[in-house]
């Protein structure tokens, strides 16, 4: 995982290019579809909770409708009449009997208009309430010590004046099975609050209290009370649910009872209607959509470009092993392929180029090898001969002759020894900010100090440059080349010492006034123990050469400016010495 999370630069900005692409739209996104879908889904609930608390409503109107139509039946039944206006137990014959039954109606009571009972047929006891010319009504009763609601159809069974002589009450009763009855029907929570006087209670809620109804709001109470129109409540009973208040109006228009089926509030309903939850869930999910695509993408084609990058990196370092896994036939795959088989080429022309290598050291080894073995052998020659005739030899200025000779070809051994040391091994140079010209002024005053014959003149027109160079190894080379100048010259010669800055560079050039350099030797001038003079050992040039190199500058023979021979330095200046 982590392995994933550690991600380059490059991968970083994929990764938050594609969040800003998802992420934005996913927030606009988010706040319309969390509008949307939480008003559509309370709606829908709305919807529902309507249509369900309705077949609660016809179930209570049912038994009260039953009632009322039993009840005009008996009320037009003679016999029946007859023996409720005597008094008489009223018996309700077959079939009617059965058909009560049926409809489950078990209360019948006969009251006088005064609501005096005259007849039930269940103990129960209650205060009659309803007012004349009611037809339907929930009444509470007391049944067995219970409290019970009754829902009941009241006919008035009239004398021949037309007026009420008594009231049928026929219902059922309605208890706390019949409410969860009803709530098992349509899944709701069924509550139903009768009313006594101005108020409301629930009788079943919490067996053996009286629970009114509350935390209804002004508009609410007008609604349901006074406009007797049914009242939808998303926070309702006390914020526990979403449910629809409807009131159950009697016959003569007066709220007898409230009915309240409810949705319980919790989980997923409550998840998809609340905006603010929703647009969160909605805009998570995004991002993590965002995040996963701006992940995949950086991996598919971020990681190869990373892998070529390493690879390129390696390859810049000379590490010629580098190779850059394929792992897709696609144009990136390409360019994996086509590095791969550059770094096997550039792989094979390095060995190449060490062979070659090799094989020209080995042979310079070899030149350089005759060469000196050449230049020692005649010296050495001399000094054998020279001793060998010293041992025979018969005067003393024959032997003092020899002796000179063995003590020339000694010492010319020993300088072209020297001389050979210097080529190959200078000591490591000690770099100080120095003045250019000063270690050509040091040398010239040390080759002319016996050469009052030779006129010098300088052009410095490098002003204050400066350069880093270990002095006495650049007086070494410029001694070097004011010998060559001082043996072509001869005697009265003319040395021009010139300088100038360009470039970031100081050059600084020699110019004698010698026979030159012939076009045949300018090749071959700088190449160890190439000589032209019959005593010289070929390495002056050479070793002047390698100084120059060692302290960064470059040493050339230049076209004259007259008819001698001219060499040129040239030596980056300090960063300083370029500033004045
Ligand atoms: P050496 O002086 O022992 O010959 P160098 O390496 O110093 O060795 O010089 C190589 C050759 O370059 C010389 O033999 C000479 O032919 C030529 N040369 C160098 N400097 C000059 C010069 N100033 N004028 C003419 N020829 C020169």
């Amino acid at each position: 995982m982590t392995h994933w999370l550690k991600l380059n630069r490059l991968q970083r900005k994929v990764l938050l290019v594609i969040l800003a692409m998802v992420v934005v739209p996913m927030l606009a996104a988010g706040v319309g579809a969390a509008g949307w879908v939480s008003s559509y889904f309370e709606h829908r609930l709305a919807q529902w909770i309507t249509e369900a608390s309705r077949v609660d409503q016809i179930w209570l109107k049912a038994y009260q409708n039953d009632a009322l139509m039993l009840g005009d039946a008996l009320a037009r039944d003679p016999q029946f009449v007859t023996l409720v206006e005597h008094g008489q137990p009223a018996v309700v014959r077959p079939p009617l009997r059965h058909i009560a039954e049926e409809l489950g109606i078990t209360l019948l009571q006969i009251y006088t208009p005064g609501h005096r009972l005259l007849y039930s047929s269940l103990p129960v006891r209650e205060t009659p309430s309803w007012a004349p010319g009611q037809r339907q009504a929930v009444l509470k009763v007391r049944y067995h010590g219970q409290n019970l609601l009754a829902a009941v159809g009241i006919v008035p069974i009239t004398g021949p004046a037309g007026t009420p002589r008594r009231y049928l009450v026929l219902g059922s009763l309605v208890n706390r099975d019949f409410i969860q009855e009803l709530a098992q029907l349509t899944g709701l929570t069924t509550r139903l609050y009768y009313r006594a006087g101005s108020h409301y209670f629930d009788l079943f809620s919490r067996p053996g209290h009286l629970l009114p109804l509350r935390n209804l709001s002004r508009m609410a109470w007008r609604r349901l009370d006074h406009d007797k129109k049914s009242y939808y409540d998303v926070r309702a009973e006390t914020g526990r649910y979403r449910g629809l208040y409807v009131p159950i109006v009697d016959s003569e228009g007066r709220v007898e009872a409230i009915m309240f089926s409810g949705l319980e509030r919790r989980g997923f309903d409550e998840f998809v209607t609340n905006r603010a939850v929703l647009f969160l869930a909605i805009s998570l999910g995004g991002l993590i959509i965002g995040g996963a695509a701006g992940l995949l993408l950086s991996r598919l084609v971020v990681r190869p470009v990373e892998h070529l990058r390493n690879a390129v990196m390696q390859l810049a370092a000379q590490d010629y092993r580098a190779a850059v896994p394929i792992h897709s036939n696609d144009e990136l795959g390409d360019l994996a392929k086509a590095f791969n088989a550059m770094a096997v080429r550039l792989r094979e022309v390095r060995d190449e180029e060490r062979r070659l290598f090799q094989k020209n050291k080995l042979a310079a080894l070899g030149e350089l090898s005759a060469a000196l073995a050449h230049e020692i052998r005649n010296p050495i020659g001399v000094i054998s001969t020279a001793s060998a005739l010293l041992e025979k030899s018969p005067t003393p200025h024959k032997r003092s002759e020899l002796l000179r000779m063995i003590r020339e070809e000694s010492l010319r051994v020993s300088g072209l020894v020297q001389d050979f040391l210097q080529l190959s091994r200078h000591r490591q140079p000690s770099f100080a900010d120095l003045d250019p010209a000063s270690p050509l002024n040091g040398a010239l005053a040390t080759a002319l100090a016996d050469r009052e014959d030779i006129r010098v003149t300088k052009e410095f027109r490098h002003g204050h440059a400066r350069i880093r160079a270990d002095g006495p190894l650049l007086q070494q080379a410029w001694g070097n080349l004011l010998r060559n100048a001082l043996e072509a010259m001869g005697k009265h010669g003319q040395l021009w010492l010139e300088s100038e800055v360009e470039d970031g560079h100081v050059r600084l050039a020699i110019e004698d006034s010698g026979p030159g350099i012939a076009a045949e030797v300018m090749p071959r001038l700088f190449e160890p123990f190439f000589t032209t003079k019959a005593q010289g050992t070929g390495l002056g040039l050479s070793i002047a050469h390698t100084l120059v190199e060692a302290n960064g500058g470059t040493l050339t023979a230049a076209m004259p400016k007259r008819s001698g021979a001219r060499f040129v330095m040239s030596f980056p200046l300090c960063p300083e010495g370029r500033a004045t």
